[in-house]
């Protein structure tokens, strides 16, 4: 079933450009024109997601995000048109998940919808194992054979990302773009180093061969 999306923005045209996007990529879309209607269809639930502009007419983002939160974790990204820290940091602290400042490339708001919506499906899971290693999502905790490791918080992203995905071999820049953050524009060598890394923490110190290379493609987690 498509995942449903709730868009709240006032700006018309804006919204309807949004709307198509997302329609195109394949998310089911309702939209509101104000805080007060976004509210109401917030509260009567069932989106995976939703996109919420902060300047909006009747109740603003803020005030609609306050009241989100009272009754439910949906991932929230918002939108301003003004890019101040003091915006940005209310929201998160708000509770909103990601934040966007207008003008916005579409693309990158796609990127952080997929972001958002794999960091929920994720958080819901208990946790993830392959030989031996088990990872505790919530607690972000790894151990194998029950003798705890200690990981950065980048080099558990990795391995929860490979975890989830199991048998699927990625490329440096795949891996780069799922698990780094989307405007990171580093070289793909850093992706080598945190495996390098997570060898070290991992293969090595327990002697298993978790991390497996796949010369001129990239690196996949077997489980075998
Ligand atoms: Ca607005």
């Amino acid at each position: 079933m498509a995942e449903k999306i709730l868009l709240i923005e006032d700006e018309e045209k804006l919204a309807r450009f949004v709307e198509m996007e997302l329609l195109y990529e394949g998310y089911a879309v309702e939209k509101a024109h104000n805080g007060r209607t976004g509210l109401e269809l917030a509260e009567n639930g069932g989106f995976d997601l939703i996109v919420l502009d902060i300047m909006l007419p009747g109740l603003n983002g803020m005030e609609v995000l306050r009241r989100i939160r009272r009754a439910s974790d949906v991932p929230v990204i918002m939108l301003t048109a003004r890019d101040t820290v003091m915006d940005k940091v209310t929201g998160l602290d708000g509770g909103a998940d990601d934040y966007m400042t207008k003008p916005f490339e579409i693309e990158e708001l796609l990127a952080r919808i997929r972001r958002a919506l794999r960091k929920k499906g994720t958080a819901a899971r208990e946790s993830l194992s392959a030989l031996g290693l088990v990872l505790e999502v919530a607690r972000h905790s790894a151990a194998v054979n029950g003798v705890p490791v200690e990981l950065t918080k980048r080099e558990f992203e990795l391995l929860r990302f490979l975890l989830e995905n199991k048998g699927i071999v990625f490329s440096r820049e795949t891996l780069l773009d799922r698990v780094w953050d989307f405007d990171y524009a580093g070289d793909t060598n850093v992706v080598d180093v945190y495996i390098r890394y997570l060898r070290g923490k991992i293969d090595e110190v327990f002697g298993i061969k978790l991390i497996h290379t796949i010369r001129g493609v990239g690196y996949v987690i077997k489980d075998e």
